[in-house]
């Protein structure tokens, strides 16, 4: 690890004395924030914005922005409204999918609170407390224009290298673990490996791990590959 961390260290050492490494982050950046593309998990009522965002009348595309189905491919994970504990499993899967740099954002006052059903038992409340979220954008429902507007300002955040978000998911998986587990159950967990991410990204930090992910290792179970269920039934004599 502390090999990894040296040349880390000489790389950046490198990139202050190369002027042209800065032009070359700064382009893709550019690009990165100009070609986004957007998984919607439409949990709620606020999803009914986004066609009108998509279509004609306000062209999200001319952003830069369209929608894609899978998390592989995505970078924007667009979390529509109030998120109910099983949906908030789906959402984590979701999330944990997505290549890394990627960005979350809360639309609706459910996400940020658990607006109207912040007295349910069956809701999550604070999308914050078990996700990254790179921004809010509040109202029940926000109209197709605050829509737009928050994704301009998540287009100058990643332009401007502020969107960061997705690391702290790494920097501080024990915190989100706790949190899901406090949800879910100890058992809890999902098929990616998020501490191997984490080195990957040389994101290992002293809050990576914790007591969560020591009771997430005792836990864990390799996957399986599931029954197949095939089985044409029997007919009747
Ligand atoms: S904030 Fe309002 S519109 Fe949005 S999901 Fe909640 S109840 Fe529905």
């Amino acid at each position: 690890m502390s090999n990894e961390r040296e040349v880390i260290g000489i790389h950046a050492e490198a990139k202050r004395g190369n002027p042209l490494a800065h032009v070359f982050d700064e382009l893709t950046r550019f690009c990165r924030a100009r070609s986004l593309f957007m998984l919607h998990y439409c949990t709620g009522c606020g999803a009914i914005e986004l066609p009108p965002a998509m279509t004609s009348r306000f062209d999200m595309e001319r952003l830069g922005i369209q929608p894609m189905v899978t998390p592989r491919q995505a970078d924007i994970l667009l979390v529509t409204g109030y998120v109910s504990v099983k949906t908030l499993k789906r959402i984590i899967l979701t999330y944990e999918q997505m290549s890394a740099p990627k960005y979350v954002i809360g639309i609706c006052s459910c996400t940020v609170n658990g607006g109207m059903y912040w007295q349910s038992y069956a809701t999550a409340k604070v999308l914050k407390a078990y996700l990254p979220v790179d921004m809010y954008i509040a109202g029940c429902m926000p109209r197709p224009e605050a829509v737009i507007a928050g994704l301009r300002a998540l287009i100058d955040d990643i332009e401007a290298d502020r969107a960061e978000s997705w690391k702290r998911y790494y920097q501080h998986y024990d915190h989100y673990l706790g949190n899901q587990q406090s949800l879910f159950g100890d058992d809890w967990q999902t098929p990616t490996d998020i501490l191997a991410e984490a080195e990957h990204y040389g994101l290992l930090g002293e809050h990576t791990r914790g007591k969560h992910t020591a009771l997430l290792e005792r836990h864990q179970r390799p996957l399986e590959a599931l029954e197949m269920r095939l089985r044409v039934p029997e007919e009747p004599e």
